[in-house]
């Protein structure tokens, strides 16, 4: 299933092996608790830019998953595409 922007959607479950796959931490940084919130239709998007006004919403931007900790509120990132791809790879992998 395609996300209007054309990006298809990624589970929390996708997340989580991704994460598990690259070693990442699971707990939460601020309060160490390990319960996360990824909502898959939700991807986020951060705007890049070079200019004066960092605040510009019509350059460049990035996609990316955001993870909220269900305890404390604490929002990670993590770039849409570098998970996207892994799931790619995986998904060759295992037929
Ligand atoms: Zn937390």
């Amino acid at each position: 299933m395609k996300h209007p922007l054309g990006l298809h959607y990624i589970s929390q479950e996708d997340v989580q092996r991704f994460l598990s796959a690259r070693n990442c931490k699971p707990n939460c940084p601020v309060c160490d608790v390990n319960d996360w919130s990824v909502d898959s239709h939700m991807i986020g998007i951060i705007p890049v830019s070079s200019a004066v006004n960092p605040l510009s919403l019509h350059g460049p931007s990035l996609a990316v998953m955001h993870m909220i900790c269900i305890n404390c509120g604490f929002v990670r990132s993590h770039a849409w595409q570098l998970i996207a791809n892994w799931l790619e790879e995986e998904g060759k992998a295992n037929g």
